[in-house]
Parts: C-alpha cells; sequence; structure tokens
C-alpha cells in the first residue's frame, strides 16, 4: 500500500502519483510517494507558525 507522504492519505490503483527515491547516501529509508494531483497537506502537521 502507499501512502502520500503530504496528506498522509492511501494512493489508490489509478491515480498518479510521484515516486520519491530518497538518496542512497543518506541511509535507508523508504521510498516516499506523493499524489501526482494537487492534494493538501495533513492539517496541523508542519511546524507551526507562531506570531
Ligand atoms: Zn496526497
Amino acid at each position: 500500500m502507499k501512502v502520500c507522504s503530504r496528506c498522509g492519505k492511501q494512493i489508490r490503483p489509478g491515480e498518479g502519483y510521484h515516486e520519491i527515491i530518497p538518496d542512497s547516501l543518506s541511509g535507508a529509508r523508504p521510498t516516499e510517494y506523493l499524489h501526482k494531483q494537487y492534494c493538501r497537506r495533513s492539517s496541523r502537521q508542519e511546524a507551526p507558525i507562531r506570531r
């Protein structure tokens, strides 16, 4: 099962996605997937903006 690293949702078969293969120099990391079409990041998972 592929999960989008941006929105955290499953990428279904037939949906377009980008495959991001991490630099092997930085260690053994799992391949990441992103929806090809626009999707929103999961809320409040990113760095909060403080005023
Ligand atoms: Zn997504």
